[in-house]
């Protein structure tokens, strides 16, 4: 029987009612689908440990004795039932908050036990709760060595598909079906990479022997994941460079040569330079530009971006410039009028907030090609923008768009128009390799002079007096400040109130000074006159929440206050830092928390206290977080679960995929030989056809 056909329901012992759940909760359809949902961790059986040893801080652990008695204990909601266990050494509590009757039924007082569970201190204590049991039938026959846990959801566990049951089911599918499982990775392949082959890989991942055997399962696995991960990623790339063809700008003209003599505001730093020339001579090969630009906050990225438009402006062509928030592309609206003041440039500014009118003839004056530079916000990907001629688009702060939106950009042109993505938060090269596949970087990893790096502090809440002392000092010396408090959707309200407090009490503290305010429930127009308030510096204190994260500057803003920092991610706290720091003078950003934090949250705090470096917040926050949670991959959209591999901590088995992948499509691109039969079929089978990665980048 062929294992990859055979419905779920079919192996002995599930049926149609389990199969159903299986389905819905963990996609799983058919014998493989189980064969591939794999164990999320292994703990290791061989120990059992006394009860006198139990100290407050351990995992897992597995302890041998007899129940003494049954006893349900407390009322409502505290109903449990409680077994009382010991080995001989100590007394320990069972605890079950639900299942009470099947337990007692179950489990008899007297006999051998095997227990399994994580002890916790309650009172005086220990107990463990809702542990496995399983009977004592002799050394011989313990379950020892590495016991496998399987992710399962409250709806499994509630029909008793917990992770044992999900073992149990993988040992008959594997009794019956391991001598029907082929290779899928061609001999060639798992020669040279020295692969463990797929069955014995199966079997060790599900049944390890030992940590050895586990580890070189988990490698082949992962390895063949992420192999033909980027085996569709390059085939599509390597298609879209043949057939698209690129606008050619290939000269420098008017435009540009007479910002750079008469308007350029200061030299261009030795990293902007270089960028500049770089993606010039990319947009003159023919080929369609693909190219994400990375800088920190503050290096400058804005004035590269127009000096890159000026490029298709002399070369014949529109440009574009999309911004995630209005703000953000108000502000960039502006810097760009004033840059190109006396340059005959036409520049417009289009958000959903612009007038009827004013539309109307934005729409007419791109088809006409009078408009030769747009700054907005989504409301730039809509259908009834169309351009005359656009030659290249920039994005800033990439991740706020999704590949959606980012794939409507490309319809915008009969060929597509040259794109840079600008991004401060940098996409660690591994994820940007798997989402990515053939973009290209470039990096500005220079500040311009004349800054000085900005100091950190962390302030417990507590200590408000030293914390507004502070802050007076720099505001006497002219200097304006941000006040930052968390919006989290799911407290909103309360985020809000505490806002609202804030700044009456921010004003009541510093009555001598104007306070302006600035969240994402005010309406654009009311946002956009605050906020210019402060860039005017008719303002001196700001208090917000993220809606400043990205892109807003006020050169003479020097302290940045971030309220309840350890309820933001680093990444975004490395964000909001780059909104101080942008003139000459000594900047602070001072992260308040309460005293209580966790060793976890205090470790990240001391990340951003310790670091300025926009690149190692990344990593650390990637690495605290897990790629799951990662703002670049839920927002870039990438449309697949990797089952076993983890794009962040497998980036070495990433790296040699690639390079795996990319020979085999260097010596045959269009898989057609013989021993390449076996990548077709996996890849047919994969479903590769259904996103076109080479566009959507
Ligand atoms: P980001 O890369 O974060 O988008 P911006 O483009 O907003 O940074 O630039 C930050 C600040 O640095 C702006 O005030 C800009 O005018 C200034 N700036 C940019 N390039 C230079 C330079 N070469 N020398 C001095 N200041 C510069
Ligand atoms: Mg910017």
């Amino acid at each position: 029987m062929d294992y990859t056909q055979t419905d779920i329901k079919y192996l002995a012992g599930v049926g149609p009612k389990k199969a159903e759940i299986l389905n819905k909760e963990i996609d799983v359809f058919s014998v493989e689908d189980l064969l591939y949902y794999f164990p999320y961790k292994y703990i290791d059986r061989s120990r059992i440990y006394f009860i006198h040893e139990i100290d407050g801080n351990m995992p897992y652990i597995q302890l041998k004795g007899r129940i003494t008695a049954f006893e349900t204990l407390g009322e409502g909601r505290r109903k449990r039932l409680v077994a009382h266990f010991t080995d001989g050494t100590g007394f320990i509590d069972l605890v079950w908050f639900q299942g009470g009757k099947f337990i007692t039924d179950k489990y008899r007082v007297g006999a051998p036990y095997i227990i399994f569970g994580k002890p916790t201190l309650f009172g005086d204590k220990f107990n463990i709760a809702h542990p496995d049991i399983d009977p004592f039938m002799g050394e011989e026959n313990r379950a020892t060595g590495l016991m496998p846990y399987y992710n399962t959801t409250e709806k499994m566990k509630s029909h008793f598909l917990n992770s044992k049951a999900i073992q149990k089911m993988m040992a008959v599918a594997f009794s019956s079906f391991i001598k029907n499982i082929t290779e899928t990775l061609p001999d060639t392949i798992v020669g040279d990479v020295r692969l463990m082959d797929l069955k014995q890989a199966m079997r060790n991942v599900h049944f390890p022997e030992n940590t050895k055997l586990l580890r070189d399962a988990q490698y082949r696995l992962k390895f063949e994941e992420l192999f033909y991960l980027q085996l569709n990623i390059l085939r599509y790339t390597t298609e879209r460079k043949n057939k698209l063809k690129g606008f050619v700008f290939s000269k420098v003209g008017e435009y540009l040569n007479s910002f750079y003599e008469k308007n350029l505001p200061f030299s261009l730093t030795n990293a902007q330079k270089r960028i500049i020339k770089e993606v010039r001579l990319d947009m003159a090969t023919g080929e369609q530009m693909n190219r994400l630009l990375q800088g920190d906050v503050g290096s400058g990225k804005t004035l590269v971006a127009l000096m890159l438009m000026l490029i298709a402006l002399d070369n014949g062509f529109q440009a574009c410039l999309m911004a995630p928030t209005e703000i953000l592309a108000t502000q960039h609206y502006a810097t760009l009028v004033e840059l190109l003041t006396g340059l005959g440039v036409e520049v417009e500014l289009l958000t959903g907030s612009t007038k009827k009118k004013d539309r109307e003839r934005i729409h007419q004056n791109l088809l006409t090609g009078d408009l030769q530079i747009l700054v907005g916000t989504h409301a730039l990907i809509e259908d009834v923008v169309r351009f005359a001629n656009l030659g290249l688009v920039v994005i800033d702060e990439q991740h706020r768009f999704g590949v959606a939106q980012r794939a409507k950009l490309w319809s915008k042109n009969v060929n597509p128009p040259h794109i840079l993505v600008m991004t401060a938060t940098p996409i660690p090269r591994t994820l940007a390799m798997t989402v990515y596949g053939d973009l290209d970087v470039s990096v500005i990893d220079e500040l311009p002079p004349g800054r000085k790096p900005i100091q950190t502090i962390h302030q417990y809440d507590k200590k408000r007096g030293a914390l507004y002392a502070s802050i007076k000092k720099q505001l006497q010396e002219g200097r304006q400040v941000y006040m930052v408090y968390p919006l989290i959707e799911e407290s909103e309200k309360l985020d809000l109130k505490n806002l609202e407090e804030g700044f009456e009490h921010i004003k009541e503290i510093f009555p001598e000074y104007i306070v302006c305010k600035v969240h994402g429930k005010m309406k654009p127009k009311e946002k956009d006159a605050e906020m210019q308030r402060f860039v005017k510096n008719e303002a001196q204190i700001m208090v917000a929440t993220t809606v400043i994260e990205v892109g807003v500057n006020v050169p003479n803003a020097s302290v940045m206050v971030i309220e309840s920092a350890q309820r933001f991610g680093l990444s975004q706290l490395h964000q909001l830092r780059g909104r101080v720091g942008r003139g000459a003078d000594q900047s602070y950003c001072i992260l308040v928390t309460p005293y209580e934090l966790s060793a976890e949250t205090k470790k990240r705090i001391d990340i951003m206290v310790e670091s300025n470096d926009g690149f190692e917040i990344a990593e650390a926050d990637l690495k605290f977080r897990g790629p799951g949670d990662l703002e670049g991959t839920q927002q870039s959209g990438i449309p697949f679960n990797l089952r076993i591999a983890d794009i962040v901590r497998d980036g070495e088995i990433l790296r040699c995929a690639r390079e795996v992948a990319q020979k085999v499509l260097e010596e045959d691109p269009q898989l057609e030989k013989n021993e390449n039969a076996i990548l077709r079929k996996q890849l047919k089978k994969l479903g590769g056809n259904k996103y076109n990665w080479g566009l959507i980048s």
